[in-house]
Parts: C-alpha cells; sequence; structure tokens
C-alpha cells in the first residue's frame, strides 16, 4: 500500500509513519514542518520506502496514492494560536486538497480530527452523537471550528462524490517526541519537573483531561482506515480522566521533583472537562488503550530526560 501520512514528521505523524513502515508500505510523509522536527523521522530517511515531501496543505499536490491519513495542523493551543487565519487555513484548504487528491486517485481517507469538536461540553462522558458547545469566536475557534468544518467537508466528500472516509476524534494525546517547548500540559509538567522549575497549572486545576498514550492512539487510528463500512466520527482516548492538579501532583511524585506546584491564570474558553465514551470503538474496532496513565508517562519522563540531557 502507498500511503500518505500529512503532518507525518509531527508527533502522531511520526509514530503512524513508523508504525506503517513496521507494516511493510510504502509511506509518503508530508510536512510544512511547522511543528514537525526532521529529527522525528530521522530513523527513516535512509529507508526505502520512505519518502519525504516539504510541501503545505493549503496548497494542492498532485500525488498516487492509496490511503491518506490527515494529520496536518498544529495540535497545541500556543502553536495553533500562533497563526490563527493559517490555522484556519490549514483545517479549510488543506482538507479540501486532500480529499480533491482522495476522489481524484480514489484513496481511502482518515481524518485526524479532536475532541476539541466538543468544545467546553455540557455531556459527560462525551459520545459521539453529542454536537458540542462551541465559541465560534474565541481564540480557540480557529481550530475547533476549523475541524468542524474539516469534518463536515470529509462527510460532503464521502455523500457527494462517494469518497471512502474515515474521522476520529481524538482526545489529549502524548508520549515521546511531543516538543518539549510546545505547551501542552503533559509536556510543561514533565518539563519543569526535571528542570526543578514551577509547575504551572492554570486556573485552580480543577478542569479535568483524559491522556492516551501515543501507540494505542496510533493503533486506533490504522483500525479505523482498516475497518471497512464505517465513516465513524469515533472517539479515540483514555477514558481515565484526571484533573489537572492532580496530574501536576502524580508527575511531582514520579519524578521525585522539588519543584513547587504554582497557579496561573487560565486561558480563555479553556474547557472545564474532557472525557472519552469509547464504546463505539470498542464494538467496531475492537480498540481500547492498553497502556496505564502511570506506564505512559514513565516511558514520556525518560524520553525527556534524554531530550534535555542532549
Ligand atoms: P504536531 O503539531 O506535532 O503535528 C502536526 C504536524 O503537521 C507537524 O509536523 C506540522 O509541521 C504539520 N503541519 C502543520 N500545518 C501544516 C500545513 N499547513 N501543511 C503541512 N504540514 C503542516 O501535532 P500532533 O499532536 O502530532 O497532532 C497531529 C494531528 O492530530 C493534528 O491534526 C491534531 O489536530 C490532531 N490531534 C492531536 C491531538 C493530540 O493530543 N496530540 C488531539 C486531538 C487531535
Ligand atoms: N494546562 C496547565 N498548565 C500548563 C499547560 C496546560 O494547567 O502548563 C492546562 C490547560 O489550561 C488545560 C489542560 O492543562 O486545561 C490541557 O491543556 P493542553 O494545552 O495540553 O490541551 P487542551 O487544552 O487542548 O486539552
Amino acid at each position: 500500500m502507498r500511503v500518505l501520512v500529512t503532518g507525518g514528521a509531527g508527533f502522531l505523524g511520526s509514530h503512524l509513519c513508523e508504525r506503517l513502515l513496521r507494516e511493510g508500505n510504502e509511506v509518503i510523509c508530508l510536512d510544512n514542518f511547522f511543528t514537525g522536527r526532521r529529527r522525528n523521522i530521522h530513523p527513516f530517511l535512509a529507508h526505502p520506502d520512505f519518502e519525504l515531501i516539504r510541501h503545505d496543505v493549503v496548497l494542492p499536490i498532485l500525488l498516487e496514492v492509496d490511503r491518506i491519513y490527515h494529520l496536518a495542523c498544529p495540535a497545541s493551543p500556543i502553536h495553533y494560536q500562533y497563526n490563527p487565519v493559517k490555522t484556519i487555513k490549514t483545517n479549510v484548504l488543506g482538507t479540501h486538497n486532500m480529499l480533491g487528491l482522495a476522489k481524484r486517485t480514489r484513496a481511502r481517507f482518515l481524518l485526524a480530527s479532536t475532541s476539541e469538536v466538543y468544545g467546553d461540553p455540557k455531556v459527560h462522558p462525551q459520545k459521539e452523537d453529542y454536537w458540542g458547545n462551541v465559541n465560534t469566536v474565541g481564540i480557540r475557534s480557529c481550530y475547533d471550528e476549523g475541524k468542524r468544518v474539516a469534518e463536515t467537508f470529509t462527510m460532503d466528500y464521502h455523500r457527494q462524490n462517494k469518497v471512502d472516509v474515515r474521522i476520529v476524534r481524538i482526545f489529549n494525546t502524548y508520549g515521546p517526541r511531543m516538543l518539549a517547548e510546545d505547551g501542552r500540559v503533559v509536556s510543561n509538567f514533565i518539563v519543569q519537573a526535571i528542570k526543578g522549575e514551577d509547575i504551572t497549572v492554570y486556573g485552580e486545576g480543577k478542569q479535568t483531561r483524559s491522556f492516551c498514550f501515543v501507540d494505542d492512539l496510533v493503533d486506533g487510528m490504522v483500525r479505523m482506515m482498516e475497518t471497512v463500512g464505517f465513516t465513524g466520527p469515533v472517539n479515540l482516548g483514555n477514558p481515565e480522566e484526571y484533573t489537572i492538579l492532580d496530574l501536576a501532583k502524580k508527575i511531582v511524585a514520579m519524578t521525585g521533583s522539588r519543584s513547587k506546584i504554582v497557579f496561573r491564570p487560565l486561558p480563555s474558553d479553556d474547557p472545564t472537562q474532557r472525557q472519552p465514551d469509547i464504546s463505539l470503538a470498542k464494538q467496531k474496532l475492537g480498540w481500547q488503550p492498553r497502556m496505564s496513565v502511570d506506564e505512559g508517562l514513565r516511558t514520556t519522563v525518560d524520553f525527556f530526560r534524554k531530550e534535555l540531557a542532549r
């Protein structure tokens, strides 16, 4: 199979490329290196089945492929808010271009959507049939609404042009190859703890998130791509839910750090709770996370210790 991975040099994309190569596919990684790094894909650059294209999905591209995993889009709030107009263009124009490519080549297309389509959810835990509670004009909207349009585009190409599509809604995922400075909570807390710096909890830390280890997530994406007769959307995430304050305490204890926990202002529109209902993924894909949060965090701490020692 010739597989295109957009955003393939990023955190999730590089793990996905690795898995697809291991399974004997030809992999084309397409990335504009906004948040991706050559170091993430360095081990595969010499692989005979791996090809790297530096390209921005906002512009069309002609390729011949069998599968398209469409991940290109910055995922951390700091990065997607850095140039919000570009984030919207990436989600709208980029997804349009990749769906056009899927239509022309008859490739199967998978959209990496997000739990952010649920916004600040009034239903807990979140099921796929919940339509969400999203601010259209806030600082997170470029990402949240961008992904919502991307989902709409995907289903309209499916209904109107018979493109074979899949949508996964990814909940907070963490693991090796996250950027130390990308501002997401797991990388921030681990890096702060290792360096002995203050652990910055936003608000009172009562907001919750549910954290999935990257290998589990990638497994869910591949299962979804290869499952026939099911477009989704389907939630992929680990239902183990933590308050941000408890996560901070857990990471301080795990690293044996002397860091103090300090409180900083809560960014606007920060969702108060988030937990996936994964019954649909269990039923349709036979999927559920295998890695416990403790084990996944330990692996990620080991990664950052090596990363920071460089
Ligand atoms: P990431 O920032 O590490 O990776 C995104 C990749 O896309 C980077 O390599 C970046 O350079 C590339 N990219 C960005 N804009 C591009 C453009 N216009 N053209 C080409 N390449 C572009 O983020 P990630 O955590 O690996 O997330 C990957 C995908 O999964 C994103 O679509 C994100 O919305 C989705 N997602 C991730 C999470 C998570 O917790 N990691 C949660 C929900 C959804
Ligand atoms: N957060 C925090 N301290 C940090 C970074 C993030 O308390 O240093 C909080 C943030 O306000 C949010 C949660 O952790 O409530 C998850 O943030 P992240 O940016 O990882 O993802 P998202 O908000 O998109 O789920």
